[in-house]
């Protein structure tokens, strides 16, 4: 009922408003003004990483706080948006050159304990809500060239979630408070591992996976994830993250 959800939405509005955590226009927790003002990320990171923003920009840098801590979950659905835009834009090229195509979505997971401090996982929202944008898209795809149904799965989707494969079984210390890359890397070696690795093994194996976060510093823990992917028998595996 969308006209029922609209009134609603509006009453919604003038109880809670929502302002842009930028600008403090209505309507919005990040508006499009804002966002298209975002410098992107252009420092060098490894080749199969793809971030989307610069961190440094101070909206930026607030609403991944926002979204992280303070319970700000509608920004996942705008950073999904474009973070799916740039997941489409970068297929479309691998898809033809390495043959990367039917992936599985993997949201770089949370230690059980943070997750119930957190109660919930920020780069698990954005994984749900680009699913939600690649359903609609799928539903009214957009005209595109052939080529696209190439890389789109048995139901038609360009990519399927897999929240539960990837854990990180024990709490590490915050990678943000570590400075030193190599020292980084060794407080997350070994930090993830397969959920049910016999059964769970099938799903990874040969596929193509992409993983998400929301930010990557030093690219330590993605760099970690892939290698537990890789080790069980993923094929090629990319990452994308809201910032760098
Ligand atoms: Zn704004």
């Amino acid at each position: 009922m969308p006209f029922l959800n609209t009134i609603l939405n509006s009453i919604l509005n003038v109880i809670f408003p929502v302002n842009c955590i930028s600008c403090g226009i209505g309507g919005t927790d990040l508006c499009v003004k804002c966002l298209s003002e975002t410098p992107l990320a252009e420092r060098e990171t490894a080749k199969w990483i793809f971030p989307l923003y610069d961190y440094r920009h101070p909206p930026i840098k607030k609403a991944l706080w926002l979204l992280k801590y303070s319970g700000k979950k509608r920004l996942a659905r705008i950073f999904a948006e474009n973070i799916h835009g740039k997941i489409i834009e970068e297929l479309s090229e691998l898809s033809v050159m390495e043959n990367f195509n039917d992936a599985i979505l993997i949201p770089i997971p949370l230690s059980p304990k943070r997750h119930r401090e957190r109660g919930y996982n920020q780069a698990e929202l954005i994984c749900k809500e680009l699913i939600k944008i690649e359903k609609i898209n799928h539903l009214s795809p957009p005209s595109a060239p052939l080529s696209i149904s190439k890389w789109r799965g048995v139901g038609g989707e360009v990519f399927t979630l897999r929240s539960n494969i990837l854990i990180k079984p024990n709490e590490t210390e915050h990678q943000a408070r570590i400075k030193n890359r190599a020292e980084r890397l060794k407080n997350i070696v070994g930090s993830f591992s397969i959920k049910n690795y016999q059964q769970n093994e099938e799903m990874i194996k040969k596929r193509n996976i992409i993983l998400i976060d929301d930010i990557t510093t030093t690219g330590a823990t993605l760099s970690e994830a892939k290698k537990i992917l890789k080790k069980s028998g993923a094929r090629k595996v990319i990452a994308f993250t809201v910032a760098h």
